[in-house]
This record gives structure tokens, C-alpha cells and sequence, in this order.
């Protein structure tokens, strides 16, 4: 066995949800607590964005916005026969409230974690703080003019298709 029976221990252990990963990289199916590929490296997943509200009240400031987390996976030992080393705990930043990662530890903390949101809804609270009305505004312009764009797609396919059978008709005819 190598590094692959490395084991890395929180000093404290949480309440781990028994979540299935599949691992991006090596393909194996784990669990929490199972963070590390065969070869030593972390397991990698499909990549998650999470949003933090801390929009500066100047909008002016928001492209500047960071804010830093600290231990988000807390320091643990790893534990290879009889030498124990300690493992420093991982800091992430969030740039304009935003932080987009695929290792599936820092997911699961992060998504345990207060006031670290995630999906559509997380997505639309960013966006509430971090928008100016203006940005807002053009943002929804944009959706509309995308939503008008899927209907015309639709209504030509739709046209194209009554085309077709209108000849296919006019074959058999
Ligand atoms: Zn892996």
C-alpha cells in the first residue's frame, strides 16, 4: 500500500452524510471521508459555485469585493505507520462573492457551511446584491431577448417541418 492508504482525520469529526461522489478523475465511487484518488491526489468532481452575499454597499467596489475563508477543511493528521503529520487546514477566497470549485471536500464544507449558498436560488441571492438596478435591468433584457430568440427557433422548426410535409404531400400526390 502507498499513499493510496493515506488517511487524512479532521481532530474533529463531524457528522458526515453518507453522500455518494463519483470521482471526474480515477472514476471510483466514494464516500466522505474518502477524499484521495489511487494516486495521491484529490478526488475531483463536477464543479460547484457558491455565493456569498457580501456585496460592498458602493457598487463601484463590487469588482474588487474578496473575502477570504479560513479553514475550511480544518487541519488534520495524516497518520503513515507510525508518523503522524499535520495536514494545515485549506483556505479558500471568494472573488466578487463567488468561489467555483470540483474538489468534493470542500463542497461538503462548504455546503454545511451558514450563509454560503448554491444553485439557482444562491445564484439569484448574488445577484440581487451584487447587480446595480441597471445590470439588473439589462439582465433580464437579455433573458427576454433569449427567450423571444428560442420561440422564433421553435416557430421556423415548426415551419420547417410543415414545409417538409406539405411536399412529402405533394410527392404522393
Ligand atoms: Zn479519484
Amino acid at each position: 500500500m502507498g499513499a493510496a492508504s493515506q488517511e487524512v482525520r479532521p481532530f474533529q469529526k463531524g457528522n458526515m452524510a453518507l453522500t455518494k461522489y463519483k470521482c471526474l478523475n480515477c472514476n471510483k465511487e466514494f464516500e466522505a471521508g474518502d477524499w484521495l484518488c489511487a494516486s495521491g491526489e484529490a478526488h475531483t468532481v463536477e464543479s460547484k459555485r457558491y455565493y456569498v452575499l457580501d456585496a460592498p454597499m458602493d457598487r463601484r467596489d463590487c469588482k474588487n469585493a474578496r473575502l477570504q475563508m479560513l479553514n475550511v477543511i480544518p487541519e488534520g493528521k495524516i497518520t503513515r505507520g507510525n508518523d503522524t503529520h499535520v495536514v494545515p487546514g485549506t483556505n479558500i477566497e471568494f472573488v466578487r462573492g463567488v468561489y467555483e470549485t470540483d474538489n468534493p471536500h470542500i463542497q461538503m464544507a462548504l455546503d454545511k457551511r451558514h450563509k454560503v449558498f448554491h444553485g439557482e436560488e444562491g445564484k439569484k441571492m448574488w445577484e440581487a446584491v451584487y447587480f446595480s438596478n441597471e445590470e439588473k435591468r439589462e439582465l433580464e433584457a437579455m433573458e427576454l431577448r433569449g427567450k423571444v430568440q428560442r420561440l422564433e427557433n421553435e416557430r421556423n422548426t415548426l415551419l420547417d417541418q410543415v414545409k417538409n410535409s406539405k411536399q412529402k404531400v405533394a410527392v404522393l400526390t
